[in-house]
């Protein structure tokens, strides 16, 4: 997708600190932290929100949950607990229309997130 900030990242076009990459899905540490791990999983597909999964999206969705769970224990978060979460839509905070997952741990976090 044309002018699409994680395509671009994800083709190599706009500099990233990638922490993971594989065959579906790649994932980024996030320019502007809101926890001492904050990470972004990403899959290479474009889709613009959640909206626009579909069936055949699921292993791939899948995916993020077992790379998840892959960066969170090298980071030791499996023992201190971390947070994945989606925003989608501008109304949920969406500001980059290509869907990712924030990865967030390192620090206590609250509920309901605001
Ligand atoms: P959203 O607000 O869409 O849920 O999350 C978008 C995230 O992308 C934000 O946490 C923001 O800090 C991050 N972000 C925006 N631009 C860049 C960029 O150029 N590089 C990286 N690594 N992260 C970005
Ligand atoms: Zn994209």
């Amino acid at each position: 997708m044309e002018n699409c900030l994680f395509c671009k990242i994800n083709q190599g076009e706009i500099p990233a600190e990638k922490v993971y990459d594989g065959e579906n899905v790649f994932a980024i540490k996030d320019i502007n932290p809101q926890a001492p791990v904050h990470l972004l999983i990403i899959p290479k597909k474009h889709l613009s929100t959640l909206l626009e999964i579909e069936a055949a999206d699921c292993e791939t969705i899948g995916s993020i949950f077992s790379v998840a769970n892959d960066l969170a224990k090298e980071r030791k978060l499996d023992e201190s607990g971390f947070r994945v979460v989606a925003n989608c839509g501008a109304g949920a905070g969406q500001s980059v229309f290509h869907i990712h997952y924030h990865l967030l741990g390192g620090r206590a976090m609250q509920w309901p997130p605001g």
